[in-house]
């Protein structure tokens, strides 16, 4: 389970949101749908630190993990803690110079999560899931987009998190692959993994979703199921200008 309370996040002077709260249940996979701007990139950042919140508190499974420059909660270092979240990246984010295999299995080794025997083992069980294993010794650039998505997405299990987050996972990638790794995120969401998804493929975000979020101008315009959200839809709600389904 991953919360934020109360959180804001400002660049300079212009406020991205201020007072947003989202918590994220053991099991649950949700879905964060918007306008472009909204804020949903900087909130599903601000959940893992790689931006740093003004105020507001993210607890993971019930301990406060980070907090807000302007907050007066103090920390303790929780970098174990911070290991238990993986990142999907709109961009792949693979290291270049090193092997799918490589990539896949840095992680857990650095982290010291078991002996190089046994992380070669897992890595190629998660590249195998993710039908990437015929490619193990290949770098980065010899892969189209969707292959190094799902290499990414290997790469996040690897550390076997307690929450997976993705960010906009398949807005960099070629149309004919964005469904191979949308087939690999929807078998994750029904594996009851811990899930927060970013993500501008509509029917893709209530087909897997158990929970929908949409965020405008920083605030979070609706937060229900998919089919609350299909009926408010139907219903001619002002959703209904951005969810064409
Ligand atoms: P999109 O769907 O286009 O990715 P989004 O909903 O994810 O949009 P964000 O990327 O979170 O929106 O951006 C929210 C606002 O914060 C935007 O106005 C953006 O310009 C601003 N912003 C984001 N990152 C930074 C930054 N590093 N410095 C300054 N402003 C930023």
């Amino acid at each position: 389970a991953i919360s934020l309370e109360r959180g804001e996040k400002r660049f300079g002077e212009s406020t991205v949101f201020s007072d947003l709260s989202l918590a994220v249940k053991q099991g649950e996979v949700v879905s964060i749908i918007g306008p472009s701007g909204s804020g949903k990139t900087t909130l599903i950042r601000s959940l893992n630190g790689l931006e740093a919140l003004n105020r507001g508190v993210v607890h993971l499974h019930g301990v406060a993990i980070l907090a807000g420059s302007e907050e007066s909660l103090k920390l303790p270092k929780l970098k174990h803690e911070m290991l238990e979240i993986g990142m999907v990246f709109q961009s792949f984010n693979l290291f270049p110079h090193k092997t799918v295999l490589d990539n896949v299995m840095m992680a857990p080794l650095y982290h010291k999560r078991g002996g190089r025997p046994e992380t070669e083992a897992k890595a190629r069980l998660l590249l195998d899931q993710v039908g990437m294993l015929m490619h193990e010794n290949k770098y980065p650039h010899q892969l189209s987009g969707g292959q190094q998505q799902r290499v990414a997405i290997a790469r996040a299990l690897a550390m076997e998190p307690l929450v997976l987050l993705f960010d906009e996972p398949t807005s960099a990638l070629d149309p004919e692959t964005v469904g191979e790794v949308l087939r690999i995120i929807a078998d994750l969401a029904k594996s009851g993994r811990t899930m927060v998804i970013v993500t501008h493929e509509m029917k893709f975000a209530l087909d897997v979703s158990d929970r929908v979020v949409f965020m405008e101008k920083g605030r979070i315009a609706f937060n229900g199921s998919p089919d609350e959200l299909r009926r408010q839809v139907a219903r001619g709600d002002r959703l209904a200008d951005f969810v064409r389904l």
